[in-house]
C-alpha cells in the first residue's frame, strides 16, 4: 500500500491488532499512546477467547434482576450515586436495546462478528510467537441450582440457534472435567468453542513487540484532538506535537468517545469497571475457564496463576476503584473451590468500554472518512481485537469487507436522549 500512513491511537489488544493489519497491508504505520506498555483492560482482561457470547447485556426481563443483584454493594452490579445522572441516556439506551426485536438484531450481528474470530485471531497469534499461548479448552458454565438452570434456558437455546455449540452436563460430568469444583455445583453447560490465552499481557507485549520489529512506529503521547485536513488527517498532542497521515484510527478504549465527540460524533460510550485477583499458587487448578452463572463471576487458569474476576462497576473514568469488590469474589469463588488458597493474590481494576447496545463501534466517523473508529468492546475486547483489525484494515484500504459492518457504525448514536 505505498504512500499510505496510518497513525493508531491507542496501543490496546484492538489499536494492536489494527496496526498489525495496516502493516500487513504495506502501509507506514505510528502507533501513539500515552503510555503504550503501561497499564490498560488488555492487560488485566480474564483471558477468555469468549466466542460463544453473542447475547447482548440488556435482554427481556433483565430488569426484573437488577435489584435483587444491586441490594448487595459488593454484588455483580453497582452505579455510583454520583455518576447516576450522567449515565442516564445510556441506560435510556440501554433499555431500548432489550426489546425482544433488538435483541435478534444484536445476537445476529455479534454471531457474525464471533463467527470469524479464529479465522482472524489465529494467523495473527501464529505469525507474531504466540501460537502456543492459545489453549482450545472450552468453557464451563456451572449452576448451584436447577433454578438457575432454568432461568438461563432461553438464552441457551438462543445461543443454540445461532450457531453456538452447547452441551449440558449433569453435577458428575462437571466435577469429571474440574474435579477441583465442590458439591455446591449442581449441573452445568460445556461450550467447547470457547477458549483461553496464556496471558492477556504476554499477547499485547508480544504484538507490541513484533509491530515494534517489523517497522511500526511506537510513539508515547496524549492525543488531545483528531481534525480531518485537506491532505488527510492532523493529530494534535497535548504536548502541542502535531502528526499528520494519510488515515487515523481512534482505537483509544474507553477514553474513545472524547475524542469522537471532538470531531462532533456523540457516542454512547461508559466505564464498566471490572475487578480481578491473580493467585500464583491457588493450591486448585482449573483446565478451562469456568463461569459461575448465578453469582457472575469467572475463574481462568493463566500461566501466571488463576485469575478470579468480575464485576460490573458504573462509576465514571475518574472513580476510584473499590477492590473490596476483588476481595468479595474470591470469597465467593472459595464456595465453588473448597480447596482453593486464597493468600497473595495480585488485585486488579480496568475499565470497559460499554456501549449501551454491546455492540462495539467499528467504522467511519461522520466527518471524515480517513478517521475511522475502533473501540466499545465491552466484555470482548480480546476475542475480537483481530477481527476487528481486518475490519478496520477493509475500511483503510477500500477492500470488499469481511463483514456487514452497519451494525457497528457510530452514527447509530446521532440521535440526542431528550429527558422524558
Ligand atoms: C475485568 C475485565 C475482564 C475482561 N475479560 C475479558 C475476556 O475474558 N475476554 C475478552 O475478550 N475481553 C475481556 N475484557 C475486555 C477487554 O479487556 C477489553 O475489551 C479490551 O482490552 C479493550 O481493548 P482496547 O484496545 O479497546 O482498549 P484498552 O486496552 O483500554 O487500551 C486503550 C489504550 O488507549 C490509550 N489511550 C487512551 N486515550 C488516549 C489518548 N487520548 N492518547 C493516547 N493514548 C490514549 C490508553 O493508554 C490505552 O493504552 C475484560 C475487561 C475487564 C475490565
Amino acid at each position: 500500500m505505498g504512500g499510505v500512513s496510518v497513525i493508531v491511537v491507542g496501543a490496546g489488544i484492538v489499536g494492536l491488532s489494527v496496526a498489525y493489519e495496516a502493516l500487513q497491508a504495506g502501509a507506514a504505520v505510528t502507533l501513539v499512546d500515552r503510555d503504550p506498555e503501561g497499564d490498560k483492560a488488555s492487560l488485566g482482561n480474564a483471558g477468555g477467547i469468549a466466542v460463544t457470547e453473542v447475547i447482548p447485556a440488556s435482554v427481556p426481563g433483565l430488569w426484573k434482576k437488577v435489584p435483587f443483584w444491586m441490594l448487595d454493594p459488593l454484588g455483580p452490579l453497582a452505579i455510583r450515586v454520583e455518576h447516576a445522572p450522567h449515565l442516564l441516556p445510556w441506560l435510556w439506551r440501554f433499555a431500548r436495546a432489550g426489546s425482544t426485536s433488538e435483541v435478534v438484531r444484536i445476537s445476529a450481528a455479534l454471531a457474525q462478528l464471533n463467527g470469524r474470530v479464529y479465522d482472524d485471531l489465529l494467523p495473527l497469534f501464529n505469525k507474531v510467537g504466540l501460537a502456543g499461548d492459545l489453549f482450545r479448552k472450552g468453557a464451563l458454565t456451572v449452576y448451584e441450582s436447577e433454578r438457575g438452570l432454568i432461568s438461563d434456558k432461553r438464552e441457551w437455546d438462543a445461543k443454540r440457534a445461532l450457531g453456538i455449540e452447547v452441551q449440558e452436563l449433569s453435577a458428575p460430568q462437571v466435577r469429571d472435567m474440574e474435579p477441583s469444583l465442590g458439591p455446591i455445583v449442581k449441573g452445568g453447560i460445556f461450550t467447547p468453542q470457547w477458549s483461553h490465552v496464556s496471558d492477556p499481557k504476554k499477547v499485547v507485549d508480544v504484538l507490541r513487540d513484533w509491530l515494534a520489529a517489523n517497522g511500526a512506529k511506537i510513539s508515547k503521547g496524549e492525543v488531545s484532538r483528531v481534525d480531518p485536513a485537506t491532505d488527510g488527517v492532523r493529530i494534535t498532542l497535548d504536548s502541542g506535537r502535531i502528526l499528520s497521515a494519510t488515515k487515523v484510527v481512534i482505537a483509544a478504549g474507553v477514553w474513545s468517545a472524547r475524542l469522537a465527540e471532538r470531531l462532533g460524533d456523540r457516542i454512547l460510550l461508559e466505564s464498566e469497571r471490572g475487578y480481578n485477583t491473580t493467585i500464583v499458587s491457588p493450591g486448585i487448578a482449573l483446565e478451562r475457564e469456568v463461569i459461575f452463572a448465578e453469582r457472575k463471576f469467572v475463574a481462568t487458569p493463566l500461566s501466571i496463576g488463576l485469575r478470579i474476576g468480575g464485576a460490573a462497576e458504573f462509576g465514571g473514568l475518574t472513580s476510584v476503584p473499590n477492590f473490596k469488590r476483588s476481595k468479595a469474589l474470591v470469597k465467593l469463588a472459595k464456595l465453588y473451590l473448597p480447596g482453593l488458597k486464597e493468600e497473595g493474590g495480585q488485585e486488579w481494576s480496568g475499565h470497559r468500554a460499554a456501549t449501551p447496545d454491546s455492540l462495539p463501534v467499528i467504522g467511519r466517523s461522520g466527518p471524515s472518512r480517513h478517521i475511522i473508529y475502533a473501540f466499545g468492546h465491552g466484555h470482548l475486547g480480546l476475542t475480537q481485537g483481530p477481527t476487528t483489525g481486518k475490519m478496520v484494515g477493509d475500511l483503510l484500504f477500500e477492500r470488499e469487507p469481511h463483514l456487514d459492518v452497519r451494525p457497528f457504525s457510530a452514527a447509530r448514536f446521532s440521535q440526542k436522549w431528550v429527558p422524558p
